[in-house]
């Protein structure tokens, strides 16, 4: 087990600033994600630690040693890729025997690590076989278990499940998580997405533009976004830019966009004109339920029936409105192009500045 910490790390390819001001620690044993959308500079942080491409500027410590000369080869990380990367005419033992061949671990040592290592990913039994005679879930387990086999400080894994199709993915990331877990190896995991990012972290980084927007435990990061990109990319959130009236009411301010009125947190609106109003969808609620009290009327645009969930969009004031009601009833669905009337609780709005995109008021930390 090892910790990482990463100082004022910078990483430019000719005029792109693929990584700035990049600061992390991460600890013994945790499970870290870097999670972003595409080109966001997640794969270029996670290949900058294991050594494949060199930083411009900042330092990397793994254990408290500074690693910044250290080539790949000796820093003693595993890596398990997205195209599995398992090697095609070797069996699945020399696959996973390779990194201890290259180290020149005697034969029964290296057998007896190959053999814990399948083990661990259920693949005991499989020793003999070529990779092309294997389920895509399997070759990956052979990928992370030639990872794992060298027994690395760490643990990096580059969107490993993306080729997986969706049940395995879900079975998949269960499986690292839980030899992640009984191992303890510090692992860092890039995703771009967010449901997974959210079931398999300790801790998540959200990056944008090679810039790290917000680091929190999962629960944080998707109840206590600290800025709209946040917000926006880690689960679905409504917000509408709405022009404020002059005076609050005790803690409370009122807030509209044309016809639509509601009352909002007054907290950190002192100087402002504007504000982003932000809530869930599954944070609505029916409009009789919270006796109108901050009702949201609209056209309803369309109507998704997606099992435990039905999700309405409507049309409010010109702008999509999404909508998520829970256990959902044929026969209390509404139709399309009909009005229907939700409302959003106070207590679930969340504030950001519309000019730098900050969270503001309760919750914002900054
Ligand atoms: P994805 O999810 O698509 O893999 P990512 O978040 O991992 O994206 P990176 O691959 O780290 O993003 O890329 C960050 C930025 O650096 C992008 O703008 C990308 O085009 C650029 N970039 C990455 N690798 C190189 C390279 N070898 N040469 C030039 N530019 C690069």
């Amino acid at each position: 087990m090892a910790s990482i910490q990463i100082i004022d790390l910078e990483k430019h390819f000719g005029e792109v600033k693929a990584l700035s001001g990049i600061n992390l620690e991460i600890d013994k044993g945790e499970f870290f994600t870097l999670l972003g959308p595409s080109g966001c500079g997640k794969t270029t942080l996670l290949r900058t630690i294991a050594g494949f491409y060199h930083q411009d500027k900042g330092d990397i410590y793994i254990d408290g040693e500074l690693i910044n000369n250290v080539p790949a080869y000796q820093r003693n990380t595993g890596m398990v890729f997205q195209n599995y990367a398992v090697f095609p005419h070797m069996t699945v033992f020399d696959n996973v025997a390779y990194g201890l061949r290259v180290r020149k671990l005697p034969k029964d040592e290296i057998s007896r690590k190959v053999s814990a290592a399948l083990k661990s990913v259920h693949l005991e039994g499989y020793e003999q076989r070529t990779p092309d005679k294997l389920s895509g879930g399997q070759q990956q387990r052979v990928g992370l278990a030639r990872a794992m086999a060298i027994e690395p400080r760490v643990l990096l894994f580059d969107e490993p499940l993306s080729n997986l199709d969706a049940k395995l993915r879900i079975e998949m990331r269960e499986e690292i998580r839980a030899v992640q877990k009984a191992l303890g190896i510090t692992s860092i995991y890039v995703t771009h997405d967010q449901e997974e990012a959210l079931v398999i972290s300790d801790r998540i980084a959200v990056m944008n533009q090679g810039v790290i927007q917000q680091i929190g435990k999962p629960w944080e990061i998707y109840t206590n976004p600290q800025n709209m990109f946040v917000a926006y990319f880690v689960g679905k959130i409504n917000m509408l830019t709405m022009h404020l009236e002059e005076r609050a009411e005790g803690n409370l301010r009122r807030a509209r966009l044309g016809r639509l009125s509601l009352l909002i947190p007054a907290e950190g609106t002192k100087d402002l004109q504007e504000v982003v109003v932000a809530f869930r969808p599954e944070d609505m609620v029916e409009a009789e339920a919270a006796g109108r009290k901050n009702e949201i009327t609209g056209l309803m645009k369309t109507v998704s029936f997606m099992g435990s969930v039905a999700r309405f969009e409507l049309d409010v004031e010109g702008q999509l409105i999404t909508v998520d009601r829970h256990r959902p009833r044929e026969a209390d669905m509404p139709q399309k192009g009909a009005p229907v009337a939700f409302a959003v609780p106070v207590e679930s709005i969340l504030l950001f500045d519309p000019k730098s995109g900050l969270r503001i008021g309760k919750g914002a930390q900054q």
